[in-house]
């Protein structure tokens, strides 16, 4: 696969389609900023790949969402200091503190037999890492998570 110049709303809508079946299973209000944004973001980037990535952070969410009463998952895109950022948030459990450092671990995974690999992070790592970029975590217990890709613009 070969670096691409690729919108990213269409990157975005790609991944929200590959996990739209979940999203309705579970009930998940989608709030993707992008609906209300006039000018295209364009960047270079293994597009599949890229999707992976944002599947992946997308498919955590809607699992740490379960069972809570508010079940939104937001996509917000924004440009600051020369990085654009892209993040993924979520209102589901959130992330104990002691937990935060091993998740990006390869098999690291909180789920049960057979629902999770522990693999979907040290890949979206990777990818983003492969990409130039770095993955930033907030989470607060009991509040949410959220996931952002900072990339440098020299990617865009
Ligand atoms: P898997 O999804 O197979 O468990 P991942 O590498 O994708 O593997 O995630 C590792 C672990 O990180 C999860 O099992 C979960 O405990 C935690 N995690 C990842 N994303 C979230 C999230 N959005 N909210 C809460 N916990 C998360
Ligand atoms: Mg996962």
């Amino acid at each position: 696969e070969k670096e691409e110049y690729i919108e990213i709303n269409s990157l975005i809508e790609n991944s929200l389609f590959m996990v739209k079946q979940k999203l309705r299973n579970l009930g998940i209000n989608v709030i993707n900023d992008l609906d209300n944004h006039p000018h295209k973001i364009v960047i270079k980037c293994f597009p599949n790949k890229f999707e992976q990535v944002l599947m992946n952070l997308m498919s955590n969410a809607c699992d740490a969402m379960k069972d809570q009463a508010k079940k939104d998952l937001s996509i917000k895109v924004f440009i600051n200091q020369g990085y654009l950022y892209i993040s993924i948030s979520d209102t589901g459990t959130g992330i104990p503190e002691d937990i935060k450092i091993k998740i990006f671990d390869s098999f690291f995974t909180t789920k049960p037999k057979g629902e999770g690999t522990g693999l979907g992070l040290s890949i979206v790592k990777n990818i983003v890492v492969e990409h130039g970029g770095e993955l930033l975590l907030e989470s607060e217990l009991g509040v949410g998570s959220i996931f952002t890709i900072k990339l440098p613009t020299s990617k865009i």
